[in-house]
């Protein structure tokens, strides 16, 4: 055995909860169409490129110091940004931001959740909330969707007045199925909710649908609006997530958060590339319409896609939803097993992309019947 592996998991003192469990991971494999991850497919304007560098070249001589702790001027930035795009006046103490928003949920949990405390989701949803739950001591509660995924507002109402959760997940657009959460439904659970709300709106840019950040000042003691760069923003390599909400809930944020959490250079660079919101977001109508046209083309292959509001597809359905994502791989185009049954998930990507996975759908569909 070699030495380094003289230690094995199972001996160490691991906390017993965590025993048996495994690290999320979606596969990262190297072929030529990765549409797994649900990542802009497009790179960063050149424009952005290069201010990016220059502001990361102008921090760099002060690296010796500690950065700002509290990302004050990001977070003016990206208050400008929510404010501009949902219509609702909003100010830096209004907006929190840390790496990633999976770091954003982190902190809301530590906060908020805990031990003896718990969360409730509506599954299938994102697997991380789960596991930031775990990882924080939270309860999971998992609560069910409809058959078709959509959210059955009066049964979500209903499981939250029984089950009352200290921090409930809403996911609009929902990862991995795709619909979102209208204001109306949304106002159904933050009525009955006797905790925090929290609306992972990791795919708000792409949805039709108004931003929960509408409904801040009606549910100031319990709406948290959970934003990320790393979509639409085509920043998924920078690490920023942020969330808006009342500012008492962002200094309960800073109990829980690591000081200089946020690096000089990513707070940096994050300014830089929301200076080029507009050249960044002009994709994402170019990645609805594209949409829009993968899901009809899936139809004609006589695949389900499920109605969706962000930049990718569930589509079924399939007699081994595993052996039929193998087939794409073998074939050149990564897509994610979400472990739905009947089920897979594609990111939509380039045209081009979008192409090399329909021929290659077109191949897996007509082997299935
Ligand atoms: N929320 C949802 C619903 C997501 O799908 C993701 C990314 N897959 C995240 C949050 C976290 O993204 P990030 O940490 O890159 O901001």
């Amino acid at each position: 055995m070699d030495k380094l592996d003289a230690v094995t998991l199972d001996a160490l003192p691991l906390r017993e909860d965590l025993r048996g469990r495994s690290p999320y991971g979606a596969p990262q494999l190297d072929v030529p169409v990765r549409l797994n991850t649900n990542e802009n497919p497009y790179p960063p304007p050149d424009a952005l490129v290069e201010d990016v560098t220059e502001a990361v070249r102008e921090v760099a001589a002060g690296l010796h110091r500690y950065p700002d702790r509290d990302a004050v001027e990001l977070r003016r930035d990206l208050a400008a940004y929510l404010s501009v795009s949902t219509g609702v006046p909003l100010t830096e103490r209004q907006l929190w931001a840390a790496n990633g928003s999976n770091e954003v949920l982190q902190q809301i949990l530590q906060a908020f959740g805990g031990p003896g405390r718990s969360a409730l989701g509506f599954e299938p949803s994102y697997s991380m909330h789960p596991i930031i739950s775990a990882g924080t001591r939270t309860e999971w509660v998992p609560a069910p969707r409809r058959d078709d995924f959509t959210l059955d507002t009066e049964a979500a109402a209903r499981v939250v007045a029984e089950r009352a959760p200290d921090v409930v997940f809403l996911t609009s657009p929902n990862n991995p199925t795709g619909g979102s959460i209208p204001t109306a439904e949304l106002e159904a659970v933050l009525r009955v909710a006797p905790g925090i709300v929290v609306v992972d709106e990791a795919y708000a840019e792409f949805s039709s649908q108004p931003s929960a950040v509408t409904l801040l000042e009606r549910y100031p003691a319990k709406l948290i609006v959970s934003r990320t760069m790393s979509k639409a923003f085509a920043f998924a390599g920078g690490r920023l997530g942020y969330l808006a909400a009342t500012p008492a809930i962002v200094d309960a944020l800073q109990l829980v958060r690591l000081p200089y959490h946020l690096s000089l250079l990513t707070q940096a660079a994050a300014r830089a590339a929301l200076r080029h919101a507009d050249a960044t977001l002009a994709s994402v109508a170019k990645l609805a319409a594209e949409r829009d046209r993968v899901a009809d083309a899936l139809l004609g292959l006589g695949g389900t896609p499920v109605p969706s509001d962000a930049n990718f597809i569930l589509f079924g359905r399939f007699a081994d939803a595993h052996a039929a994502w193998q087939s794409f791989v073998d074939q050149g185009v990564l897509i994610r097993d979400v472990g739905i049954p009947g089920h897979l998930r594609v990111t939509i990507g380039t045209p081009e992309e979008n192409d090399a996975f329909l021929g290659v759908a077109k191949d897996v569909f007509a082997k299935e019947v």
